[in-house]
């Protein structure tokens, strides 16, 4: 009976979401998660504009509706005792057809209005593509709120990566230590995720079951090996990408653009996975070529 107590001190000084012992205990199966995935008309979708699914306690993972943007970007929120991290903002602005700021800020402060949360939150980006960063404009100007900028030498600063990109980076949220890996390739400013806590490691666009585009080659082979070396040497729940484009069929993806994906592939990938992507790269050596995988498609631009 003493929870009943000390549950509402706890909420008042923004702890709630960290001061549950199950914290580091990971509630969702996220190979059986059942995301929503858009729909054949979407004039009839019903779906949330954002789903959300609670990691644990204090982490949340949202998924952007199909129907408001095809790209339907995953996004990632962390709490910490000080701080909270959001990881993207999504591919749409309009907060009325895609209220990301409200949603989180409610995940955020669960008991009270939103805007009134103590923890203060930092908005980053796996990288600065338009779909994943579209939402910030929802973040500028709201109370104890920092978007980070989306260059290099933004990311570089705030996760205090002394030596881009051969060395990581981190952030404490306050009893939670995140730390940031460069993987340049995807795009310039691409960074993996590794949450201490849970140990799920985010891997952006970079790594995800979809077409990975590769812009910058030999960029890309050093950071696939980079992340591969970062996965073997630490204990995962689970890789991230930002997107799905597989479906369950190995090697068969869905038409860019479609607004309906009813048979998609999981959105974790293993490592085993990552490691047969690096040796793929290894093997194309420095002669970029499309190469379909079960889980992946190599897709240099
Ligand atoms: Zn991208
Ligand atoms: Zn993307």
């Amino acid at each position: 009976m003493k929870t009943f107590k000390i549950l509402p001190v706890l909420i008042a000084i923004g702890l709630y979401s960290t001061s549950c012992s199950v914290s580091k205990n990971i509630r969702a199966s996220l190979n059986k998660t059942k995301w929503i995935h858009g729909a054949a008309n979407c004039k009839q979708n019903k779906d949330e504009a954002i789903q959300v699914v609670q990691l644990n306690t204090n982490t949340w993972i949202l998924r952007q509706n199909k129907c408001i943007n095809y790209e339907a970007p995953f996004m990632f929120l962390f709490a910490g005792e000080k701080k909270a991290l959001l990881m993207d903002t999504g591919a749409t602005e309009d907060s009325s057809l895609f209220p990301l700021y409200e949603t989180v800020a409610k995940l955020l402060t669960p008991t009270a209005k939103a805007g009134s949360r103590a923890l203060e939150l930092i908005v980053a980006h796996t990288h600065a593509h338009g779909d994943h960063i579209a939402g910030d404009i929802q973040f500028k100007n709201k109370p104890n709120t920092k978007v980070v900028g989306l260059n290099v030498e933004d990311v570089t600063s705030v996760f205090n990566i002394k030596n881009w990109p051969v060395e990581n980076g981190s952030i404490d949220l306050g009893n939670r230590l995140l730390e940031i890996i460069p993987i340049p390739g995807h795009q310039q400013a691409s960074i993996a995720v590794y949450d201490t806590e849970t140990n799920i490691l985010l891997t952006g666009d970079s790594f995800y079951p979809g077409r990975l585009y590769i812009r910058d080659w030999p960029a890309f082979v050093v950071s696939t090996q980079r992340l591969l070396d970062f996965a073997t040497n630490h204990k995962v729940s689970y890789l991230l990408g930002n997107h799905i484009e597989m479906t369950t069929t190995p090697g068969k993806d869905y038409v860019t653009g479609t607004t309906y994906q009813p048979d998609e592939h999981a959105l974790p990938l293993k490592i085993t996975e990552l490691a047969e992507l690096n040796n793929a790269l290894k093997k194309l050596g420095d002669k970029p070529a499309k190469e379909t995988h079960d889980s992946f498609i190599i897709y240099p631009k």
